[in-house]
């Protein structure tokens, strides 16, 4: 455990803060970026908000979401930090090319993964939050962040997102709380809902189909890969496709759904999921991953997605007890 007073201080005796999310952003990563972007911004800081990856187009209708950038963009700024705050990250590699800067900066790192490595100076790790934007929400609290419609909204997101819109097993009775306080502060949870989910292209919905055509299913154990070659011929990149693994895992009697996907050629990710028992953060954490006991991934280089497949599918057999 931390002195959450240690962190406290620490953000309020800094006055430039660079704030940065993880590479492949979710709606959790993004929230809680512009969220703790805007509220230190409101104590009269200076403040960037960074993620080194594509930020996905629906979520460029919130709040602050615009304003974020990338390595270059803060190379190009010539921004000296007094601190770097590391959101929604559970290994250093997970911020992109910001990795190279981490080693000469003071690092904070508040995160809500299960197999964080606490590799900041200041760590605030605690995997009982369903969200690092409810994190973030309970930390612009403590530092009396006024909230209004705009940053409650883009706040809700990461609530509403890292939980399947108050499905999932991290839905706890905090959460809804919390979600319900950010409502009555002005959050939009129908503008959020619709928004993130009612805005699939037709393209999305061919290359879910050929996710469809190759699924897989076995005792429990459900699975499908998308080739480097599906995604051009659907017209998709891989952003297209984050959230496929759920339909996977929404299949009757599946407990464990693996989603094996190459973008671009021989770059792999694998997103692991699980409904009830087995822990796919410890099978993501052998292949150099990490996540949440019912939601994980990992990533690979110069790789082969079949390949990939194997070793997955190997490991997950094994904690299936088969
Ligand atoms: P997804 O399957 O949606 O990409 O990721 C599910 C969860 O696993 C998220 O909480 C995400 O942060 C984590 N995760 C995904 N890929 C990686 C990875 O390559 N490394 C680590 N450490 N965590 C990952
Ligand atoms: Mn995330
Ligand atoms: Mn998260």
């Amino acid at each position: 455990m931390i002195k959450f007073s240690s962190l406290i201080s620490k953000l309020t005796d800094s006055q430039r803060i660079l704030i940065v999310g993880h590479i492949m952003p979710d709606g959790d990563d993004i929230s809680s970026v512009v969220s703790l972007t805007l509220g230190l911004q409101q104590l009269g800081k200076s403040v960037l908000g960074a993620i080194d990856d594509k930020i996905p187009p629906e979520y460029l209708v919130f709040p602050g979401v615009k304003d974020l950038i990338d390595y270059e963009k803060f190379l190009d700024l010539k921004f000296s930090p007094d601190v770097v705050v590391v959101l929604d990250c559970s290994s250093p590699d997970r911020v992109g090319r910001f990795v190279k800067i981490l080693p000469e900066h003071t690092i904070v790192v508040i995160d809500h993964h299960a197999t964080n490595g606490f590799f900041g100076d200041i760590n605030w790790v605690d995997s009982t939050y369903a969200a690092t934007a409810q994190m973030v929400f309970h930390l612009n609290k403590v530092l009396g962040i006024e909230y209004n419609e705009e940053l409650a909204t883009i706040n809700f997101v990461g609530l509403a997102t890292d939980s399947g819109f108050f499905r999932y097993s991290n839905t706890t009775s905090n959460l809804l709380k919390d979600a319900a306080e950010l409502v009555e502060m002005g959050a939009k949870p129908h503008f959020v809902a619709s928004t993130i989910l009612e805005n699939k292209t037709l393209n999305q919905f061919l290359l879910l189909s050929k996710m469809i055509d190759k699924i897989k299913v076995e005792k429990g154990l459900a699975y499908s890969v998308l080739t480097f070659e599906d995604y051009l011929s659907c017209g998709c990149t891989d952003q297209d496709s984050s959230g496929f693994v759920s339909e996977i895992r929404s299949l009757k009697n599946v407990e464990v759904a693996v989603l094996v996907m190459e973008y671009p050629k021989n770059r792999v990710h694998v997103s692991l999921r699980s409904k009830n028992y087995v822990d796919v953060s410890k099978i993501a954490a052998t292949l150099g991953g990490g996540g949440h006991a019912r939601a994980a991934g990992c990533s690979f280089e110069n790789a082969d997605p079949w390949q990939v497949l194997k070793e997955v599918l190997t490991l997950v057999r094994e904690a299936m007890g088969g």
